[in-house]
């Protein structure tokens, strides 16, 4: 078996991200405002930061307006609240979004219900989720956009394939499970009591794998030819990254799969910028 084609999510992202910043041009040379992104992180967590940082960087060069919010640890949750409503009646933002996690004496779906539908750019709303549900998507969770922009991309149709997706969280599993239904994909979602993972794996032409363990899913688990998104994002000891599929033995068995880093991530940031664009559009036609 030849070794698998890579699926370039740097490369797929930054010409998304050059034709947001194309359109945002264009709005501007109309007399159009430019979106604008807030940004909300409560706490020091190192991760969520660096995340926040990409984040507004990534606004700035598509030319958003871009406003961050860094909160102390200890702040309320009537606090935050407070923030999210003002952010809700504020003209100039079209997107807010609330860097998870959450400290532990803020309750995470109180916030994220809390922010305003048509600009919960991150896509975790229950009107958001409940829209994908039902086959007809708004603002849509970004990762699982991302991995179906690069399925797009690559030419690679899910329609009446196998997939499997290993996690079942609310802000991957779930949503890439509605996402590759809409496609007509037949989806299998496992999680840590499924029983026989390596049997629902050997079935799989797409593999999405979102567990957070490091190296977690072998290349001899695969079907020779699948299609591998590696959602995971860990943190190994040498201080290299790492995904949840073990790379180097799942290439030389996958047809296709995403390299960590470079794969899914850079289309998460890429989808966070599409949806403040596209909730920005669909304000002004409201
Ligand atoms: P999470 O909330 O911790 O969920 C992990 C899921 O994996 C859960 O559904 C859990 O099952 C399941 N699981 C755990 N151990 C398992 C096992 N042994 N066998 C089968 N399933 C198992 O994680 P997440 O937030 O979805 O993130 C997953 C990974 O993706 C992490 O590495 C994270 O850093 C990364 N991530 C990347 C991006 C990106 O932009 N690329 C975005 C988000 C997350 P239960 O439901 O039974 O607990």
């Amino acid at each position: 078996m030849e070794t698998a084609q890579l699926i370039d999510g740097k490369a797929v992202a930054a010409n998304l991200r050059k034709e947001i910043a194309e359109q945002v041009k264009t709005r501007l040379e109309k007399g159009l405002p430019a979106p604008g992104l807030a940004v909300v992180l409560i706490g020091e967590d190192p991760a969520s930061r660096v995340y926040v940082g990409s984040k507004v960087k990534a606004c700035e060069e598509v030319g958003f307006i871009s406003r961050s919010y860094r909160m102390a640890v200890e702040t309320t949750q009537g606090d935050l609240l407070s923030l999210i409503d003002d952010l809700n009646a504020d003209p100039e933002i079209h997107g807010i979004l609330v860097q998870l996690p959450l400290p532990k004496h803020i309750e995470v779906q109180s916030v994220i219900e809390r922010i305003d539908p048509a600009k919960d750019v991150d896509g975790f709303h229950p009107y958001n989720l409940g829209r994908l549900a039902g086959k007809a998507p708004t603002l849509r969770p970004c990762t699982p956009y991302g991995c179906m922009r690069l399925l797009k991309a690559y030419g690679i149709d899910p329609m009446g394939k196998n997939a499997v997706i290993i996690g079942a969280s609310n802000i991957v599993g779930r949503p890439v499970a509605l996402e590759l239904l809409m496609e007509r994909a037949t989806v299998t979602v496992c999680h840590s009591k499924t029983k026989d993972l390596q049997a629902e794996l050997a079935r799989a032409d797409i593999v999405v794998a979102a567990v957070g363990i490091p190296k977690f899913i072998k290349g001899e688990w695969l079907k020779p030819g699948a299609v591998v998104l590696d959602v995971g994002i860990n943190r190994l000891d040498t201080g290299k990254l790492a995904g949840d599929v073990d790379f180097d033995t799942a290439k030389e068995r996958a047809a296709a799969i995403t390299p960590v880093p470079g794969g899914v991530g850079p289309m998460t940031i890429a989808c966070l910028l599409q949806n403040t664009l596209e909730a920005c559009e669909a304000m002004e036609a409201a």
